[in-house]
């Protein structure tokens, strides 16, 4: 008898934008290669040293619309003036292989997933503070003042939504942070790579 392979866990990291969600997925991929990340769509330009598929898809507008239509994004909301959205394909693929699933999105997207993947594990990203995040969005040089004031305005929301979600984390120190991850996740420690 040939035998399904398990299917996989699906996460979904969702936080204010420049909480650092991108900075910890990227270090928790290094020491946990098996987690497959979800590429999403956005009608977002690209930013310095961004590549299309590999970071984003980046698309128009009517492309973005036209998927939307099509049934072919697993969730999608509006975030600071553009549109971003999950490809529903490869998730079910991968988790179909029994693969762990990530997807990095923000709140009304992981609001969507709670619906469509109530098993899905969901957690929630907290800065140590307010002042640290805009810290944080201001020293990472990528947005305008009118990019930050917008993001700025829906942290304050999103925020506020943190008990909805199965864990939070508070992404201070961040190889603390990697650790807690990899707990919330299920995921067997990864040998330090300090000596
Ligand atoms: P997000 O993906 O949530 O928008 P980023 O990963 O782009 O956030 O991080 C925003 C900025 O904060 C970056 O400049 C990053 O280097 C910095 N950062 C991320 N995590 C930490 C941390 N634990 N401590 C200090 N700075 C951090
Ligand atoms: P950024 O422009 O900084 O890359 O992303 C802005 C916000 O969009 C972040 O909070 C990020 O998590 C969120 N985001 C990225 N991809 C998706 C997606 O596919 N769906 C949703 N709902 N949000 C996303």
């Amino acid at each position: 008898m040939v035998m399904a392979p398990p299917r996989g866990r699906l996460t979904v990291i969702t936080g204010p934008s420049g909480v650092g969600k991108g900075t910890l997925v990227a270090a928790l991929r290094q020491r946990q290669p098996s987690i497959w990340l979800s590429i999403s769509a956005t009608t977002r330009s690209p930013r310095s040293g961004e590549r299309d598929g590999a970071h984003y898809f980046f698309l128009g507008r009517d492309d973005f619309d036209q998927r939307v239509a099509a049934g072919g994004l697993l969730e999608w909301a509006e975030f600071a003036g553009h549109c971003y959205g999950t490809p529903r394909q490869p998730v079910q693929e991968q988790l179909d292989a029994g693969r762990p699933v990530l997807l990095e999105i923000e709140l009304e997207g992981a609001r969507q997933v709670r619906h469509s993947f109530p098993e899905g594990f969901q957690i929630f990203i907290k800065p140590p503070s307010f002042e640290e995040l805009e810290r944080r969005i201001r020293g990472r040089g990528t947005d305008s003042d009118e990019a930050i004031r917008r993001r700025l305005e829906r942290a304050q929301v999103e925020l506020e939504a943190e008990g909805e979600f199965d864990a939070v984390l508070v992404n201070g120190d961040l190889s603390a942070g990697v650790t807690d991850l990899e707990r919330l996740m299920g995921l067997a420690p990864a040998p330090s790579l300090l000596p």
